[in-house]
């Protein structure tokens, strides 16, 4: 059937059924695939047989899941791998050649930041940053050899929100390849590739899981840049395992209601600390306070899962705060069922001094929360015990 909704292409695209009829997609645990004969095997050697050969290049799970994160980013093809940063890793190493450049917003992942920073330079190939608040004069920053535009929006743990529309012309105008991590929204909320985005890129271990269970990447977009990843991709070997590939393709099957329920949660979270007295500051897309406000409603379905709060008191006051959670969990992931807190400046950005920290908008109180799928008064009444 051609045509079919967002929820319909995350529940209706499956793997062909094998002849025992089954209804739910059952699990390929096969390393390798066979060939009738020698024809065969040349014939899907040489690519003239859509056939799977060895499931670092292929696999029917793997697979499957492609194709439903493709039809709900709108792209035309992708390739998963075995966590979001060898999406993006691989993604990267593959259309970048030494002497290239990279313009990428400042607030990035973790170990995208480390990548860019630590890694590709032994390539020769430098990044530039910019600050999310500086977007406006991001083609200063663009040079000849600049080949990327990378962001992430909504960011982590900052929660900026960046206009993918006027990201989209700038790269379109300056020829560049336009890669988003849209690990955030989810595909649900929000599709890069609408505004411009040539590749998208997920960390498929958050709200696609969404379970906390499996770690799991993919990237999605342009046919022939994806192309190159794959190409790149099955002779480096950072393939997704079947078995992950089963769990999140079923996942996938609930990526709506769950992610619509999440932004209900930290809605309401949101407007609940945002009348507390110990907290002095709170950023989250969909409250009107937000200085990205109207950009996020532009651009996105429902505000996301991730509240980022200053608590009152600083490093203490945000140690403070999470010795007192007693529903929540202190974790460092996030897109899960369960609601998790951290204290971005304790842990993982404790590496950076304290103007570093707020040179990517990391402030010495701030806690970011991912809020769950909990009933919404147990999640609000943790977090008022523990502010109080
Ligand atoms: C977690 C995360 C990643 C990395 O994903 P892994 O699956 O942990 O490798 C990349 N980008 C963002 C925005 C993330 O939150």
């Amino acid at each position: 059937m051609e045509n079919q909704n967002f929820e319909t292409l995350a529940i209706r695209t499956q793997t062909e059924r094998t002849q025992f009829d089954e209804h739910s997609t059952p699990l390929f645990l096969t390393s390798s695939f066979v060939f009738e004969d020698a024809e065969d095997m040349r014939a899907s050697f040489a690519e003239e047989k859509d056939k799977n050969l060895y499931s670092r290049f292929s696999n029917p799970n793997v697979t499957e899941f492609v194709d439903k994160i493709t039809k709900m980013e709108g792209a035309e093809s992708g390739y998963a791998f075995a966590t979001g940063m060898a999406a993006i890793y691989s993604t990267l190493a593959s259309l970048l050649d030494a002497g290239d450049h990279i313009v990428s917003c400042q607030s990035v992942f973790g170990s995208t930041h480390t990548l860019f920073t630590k890694y590709f330079p032994k390539w020769n190939i430098e990044t530039t940053y910019f600050k999310a608040e500086d977007s406006e004069n991001v083609e200063q920053y663009i040079q000849p050899n600049t080949k990327i535009l990378f962001l992430e929006t909504p960011t982590n743990p900052a929660i900026e929100v960046l206009d993918l529309e006027f990201f989209g012309q700038i790269a379109r105008k300056h020829n560049l390849i336009f890669v988003v991590d849209n690990c955030f929204a989810t595909p649900y909320l929000q599709q890069p590739i609408k505004y411009g985005a040539d590749i998208v890129v997920h960390s498929a271990t958050k709200l696609i899981d969404g379970q906390g269970r499996v770690l799991g990447g993919v990237a999605v977009g342009k046919a022939d840049l994806i192309r190159e990843i794959y190409l790149f991709s099955r002779n480096t070997g950072p393939a997704m395992s079947p078995f992950n590939a089963w769990v999140l393709s079923k996942s996938l099957e609930t990526l709506t209601i769950r992610v619509e329920k999440h932004c209900e949660n930290a809605l309401k979270v949101a407007e609940f600390l945002e009348n507390h007295p110990n907290v002095t500051l709170v950023k989250y897309p969909f409250l009107k306070s937000h200085p990205s406000y109207e950009i996020a409603k532009k651009q996105m379905k429902l505000g996301g899962n991730i509240v980022a709060f200053e608590v009152k008191g600083g490093i203490d006051g945000g140690r403070n705060f999470l010795d007192k959670i007693k529903l929540c969990s202190l974790s460092s992931n996030l897109g899960d069922t369960r609601t998790i807190v951290t204290h971005p400046a304790s842990t993982t950005h404790s590496k950076l001094s304290e103007d570093e920290r707020n040179e990517v908008g990391i402030t010495a109180g701030l806690v970011r929360c991912s809020v769950g799928l909990e009933n919404i008064d147990d999640i609000l009444n943790d977090l008022r015990q523990a502010l109080d």
